[in-house]
């Protein structure tokens, strides 16, 4: 039974059989991590309040057949108005479709931190996963790309973007 003591942002949380929750984290050293908080263990309703999404908590995590929650404590709350809150949604949803589970990145984790704290730049953060902008291209057209996909790591210019068929993986994406 492993335990860790991580900085973890909220990417997302769900409910799982009616009282249990699935969190999303990106962490400083375990890149993204899928926790779950037990209501058996009867510290979710504890826990809940520093769960939320766009919180940076310090987390502890034990791993067994599965990652579970065991303490959170939210050190820093994102949010913002109207406007900075869709930014950081739309940020959130692309981390939890394109990052993997167990990879730290010290870089992508200070680009990540930087988005969140002062509003960032799209482009730096595509570039920190490792595709510089600049040097690519449209997947379908070849033009100036506008949009960088989560499923696959691809470009996409705004115009070929517009005109694909809004599929679910669609969803995920950094629009730089
Ligand atoms: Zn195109």
């Amino acid at each position: 039974m492993l335990e860790y003591t991580t900085l973890a942002l909220v990417l997302d949380k769900e409910v799982v059989n009616e009282a249990d929750a699935r969190v999303f984290f990106y962490t400083e050293d375990l890149g993204l991590v899928i926790g779950k908080a037990i209501s058996a263990f009867k510290i979710k309703a504890k826990l809940n309040a520093h769960l939320e999404p766009f919180n940076l908590a310090r987390v502890r995590l034990v791993c067994k057949n599965q990652i579970l929650i065991i303490d959170a404590l939210c050190e820093q709350r994102f949010k913002g108005g109207v406007a900075e809150f869709q930014k950081l949604a739309t940020m959130a949803k692309f981390l939890k479709e394109a990052l993997l589970p167990g990879q730290a990145d010290q870089g992508l984790w200070a680009e990540v931190m930087k988005f969140f704290t002062t509003g960032g730049n799209e482009k730096e953060l595509v570039a920190s996963f490792g595709f510089e902008p600049s040097l690519a291209v449209c997947a379908y057209c070849g033009d100036q790309p506008k949009i960088f996909l989560a499923r696959d790591y691809s470009f996409l210019c705004k115009r070929c973007f517009d005109l694909t068929p809004k599929e679910a993986w669609l969803n995920s994406y950094i629009q730089f």
